[in-house]
């Protein structure tokens, strides 16, 4: 995933004193959150360390700290997995029924974070397979954003016209179940710039293509990398003069947060301006370790951004993502897109309908702080691009007035003078 942020630093909001908005319904208290789906689970989030004296003893802290020992102990295979939770029939089932597609990864850190007993547990749905995978729902498919088809060079989508998508590596710490990119990440086909001609090719593109002012690495996951290879593309990327800035798409902070070390971010800080999209999925990813990771970050100068797919019965309720937002406000990570599940195929059992998107845009816009509130955006198949949906606001028009929803419900209008924007009030 990828994507990033750059409103971290926007004015107060615009000044409001014009008055004239009139109330039409009489004034009532504020409503409380309505259309609430279902109330968050409590996460049995265990303590890290607790765990790893359990199923490591003989791991010290140093090495779990360490994010080459995480990488290296990642949970692979069914025998691994079954030593740590309690497998539903239909997680068993995946394994032998399992098409090879997606491999399955995740860190003990990770793991250590999913409730060993329910398989319902958001974070273990997200990564543990299940046999639903191998349902391929209508209109579903392997490529659903035609990203094959806006290759400009090995690795490189140039869909925009003045940014582009850098794909730097095929390989995450954890694989997300959901991933939009499940043809090309862990060690799936093509696609990506993999070895260090391929990314030459895409540098040499770059380089011959002023239009482009902003490059997004993004993968699989960038910080996978080692800090030599990632400082040696971000080295070249800011050489070239007409590219003004980067960004890096990762879920390092939420699966990996031993990755951000001091060094590597002694050298992210020298690429400035270097922005970052983090992927988090659900509040039970902002542990203390998550938020050293993003401090790290914060303190070094890069703004921070998220990024969240939408899932049914992950986070599809106003409480969880209010509840995500927010944590991320407090590490400074300032929400930016929530996603609509792309109809990658075998994704169906996580698609929500896109009104569920909305109803967590209305819950969220009004009722708590405005940089808590993500863009709902949809990946248009076929490669359209990013599309914004915002729940309605204006309702209609009344004379010379424009008839306005607020986030209670209420309507109130405004003297749009010579305005015609806007349906007739019925
Ligand atoms: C998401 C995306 C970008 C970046 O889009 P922003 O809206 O600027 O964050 C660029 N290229 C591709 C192909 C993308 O999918
Ligand atoms: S981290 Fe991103 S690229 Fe990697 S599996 Fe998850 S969604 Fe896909």
């Amino acid at each position: 995933m990828s994507r990033s942020e750059n409103s971290v630093a926007a004015a107060e909001p615009p000044h409001q004193g014009c008055a004239s908005a009139q109330t039409l319904t009489p004034a009532a208290p504020p409503a409380p959150l309505t259309g609430l789906a279902l109330e968050p689970r409590p996460c049995a989030t265990r303590p890290a360390a607790s765990f790893r004296r359990r199923f490591y003893p003989g791991v010290t802290a140093a090495q779990w700290n360490d994010w080459r020992w995480q990488v290296r102990n990642r949970v692979t295979n069914l025998t691994g997995l079954a030593r740590f939770l309690r497998l539903s029939p239909s997680e068993e089932r995946a394994f032998s029924a399992h098409s090879g597609k997606l491999p399955m990864g995740i860190t003990p850190y990770y793991l250590s974070l999913m409730d060993p007993e329910n398989p319902e547990d958001p974070l273990r749905r997200t990564m543990v397979p299940t046999w639903y995978e191998a349902v391929v729902s209508p209109g579903e498919s392997n490529d659903p954003l035609g990203e094959e088809h806006d290759m400009a060079a090995p690795g490189l989508v140039h869909r925009y016209p003045d940014r582009v998508l850098f794909l730097a590596t095929g390989f995450c710490s954890a694989y997300c179940r959901y991933c939009t990119r499940s043809r090309m990440v862990g060690g799936n086909g093509h696609g990506m710039a993999r070895s260090k001609s391929d990314m030459e090719r895409a540098i040499a593109y770059i380089e011959a293509t002023p239009s482009v002012r902003d490059v997004l690495i993004s993968g699989g996951d960038p910080l996978t990398m080692a800090d030599d290879r990632l400082e040696w593309l971000l080295d070249r990327l800011r050489r070239i003069p007409h590219v003004e800035m980067l960004r890096i798409g990762t879920k390092t902070p939420a699966v990996l947060p031993q990755r951000i070390t001091k060094d590597l971010v002694r050298r992210l800080k020298k690429y400035h301006p270097l922005f970052m999209s983090l992927h988090f999925t659900h509040p039970a990813e902002l542990t203390p370790e998550t938020a050293k990771a993003c401090a790290r970050l914060a303190d070094a100068g890069i703004p921070l951004g998220s990024q969240t797919v939408l899932l049914a019965g992950v986070n599809d309720s106003v409480p969880v993502m209010r509840k995500l937002m927010q944590g991320l406000l407090q590490m400074r990570v300032r929400p930016y897109y929530l996603y609509q599940c792309d109809p990658i195929a075998g994704s169906g059992h996580f698609r929500t309908p896109v009104s569920r998107g909305l109803e967590m845009i209305q819950g969220l816009r009004g009722h708590t702080t405005g940089y808590a509130v993500p863009t709902f955006v949809i990946d248009a198949p076929g490669g359209g691009g990013k599309v914004a949906l915002y729940p309605e606001a204006v309702i209609g028009r009344q004379g010379g007035d424009l008839l306005l929803k607020n986030y209670a419900g209420e309507t109130y209008s405004y003297p749009d003078q010579g305005g015609e924007w806007g349906p007739a009030a019925c």
